[in-house]
């Protein structure tokens, strides 16, 4: 490939992608209100609801729990969620005694097809070098206070992996279905920055 210097291909995706966005905004091409929608939507609700039904399925099922468990990409699948950044991923479970919490140390590397855009503070180089030292400060920061004796792993993400929490089922939902159990599954609860709460 050749290129001259200063061209477009040496700067970062981020960058090009706001340039080419603002040149399309001034031409009238395309309005950035619309765009905003959109990433609004896999923000907040396409995304984090995908791997709310693969929570709640686990919870419900089992053996599709067991399935997710053993082979995350295949078993998400199965919901008919995959795709581009889900190429693999590995599902990891929070318990009494053990709790998880997903992170890319090097950028932004994220479940898309289950949790759609990540969070700007998922973003932040603060929360991506604090959370590998110093968790447990970090999660109390972010309103989740852990006992000590539970354990904390946290999971770099990677190109080539990426992780998704299984979140406690919180006690009192018992007597609810698959589908009353989906809304209560939080984004947040399968990064492992916060519980589940019991409605
Ligand atoms: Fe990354």
């Amino acid at each position: 490939m050749t290129t001259t210097n200063g061209s477009a291909e040496h700067l970062p995706i981020a960058l090009r992608t706001e340039a080419l966005e603002q040149l399309l905004t001034e031409r009238g091409l395309i309005d950035p209100k619309v765009i905003d929608g959109l990433i609004t939507t896999y923000e907040t609700n396409v995304g984090p609801l995908n791997g709310a039904k693969v929570v709640a399925r686990a919870w419900t099922d089992p053996e599709y729990r067991h399935r997710l468990l053993e082979d995350g990409t295949a078993a998400i699948k199965e919901l008919g969620f995959g795709g581009m950044q889900g190429e693999h991923i590995v599902v990891v479970e929070n318990t009494a005694t053990s709790h998880n919490v997903v992170v890319c140390t090097l950028c932004s590397c994220y479940p898309w097809p289950v949790l759609g855009l990540p969070p700007s503070w998922y973003k932040d180089p603060a929360y991506r070098s604090r959370i590998v030292k110093e968790p447990r400060t970090v999660l109390s920061e972010m309103g989740l206070d852990l006992d000590d004796d539970v354990q904390i792993i946290v999971h770099d993400s990677s190109s080539e992996v990426r992780w998704l929490v299984l979140p406690e089922r919180p006690a009192g939902t018992e007597h609810l279905t698959e589908e009353e159990l989906v809304p209560l599954v939080t984004r947040d609860a399968m990064v492992g920055v916060a519980k589940v709460e019991t409605p």
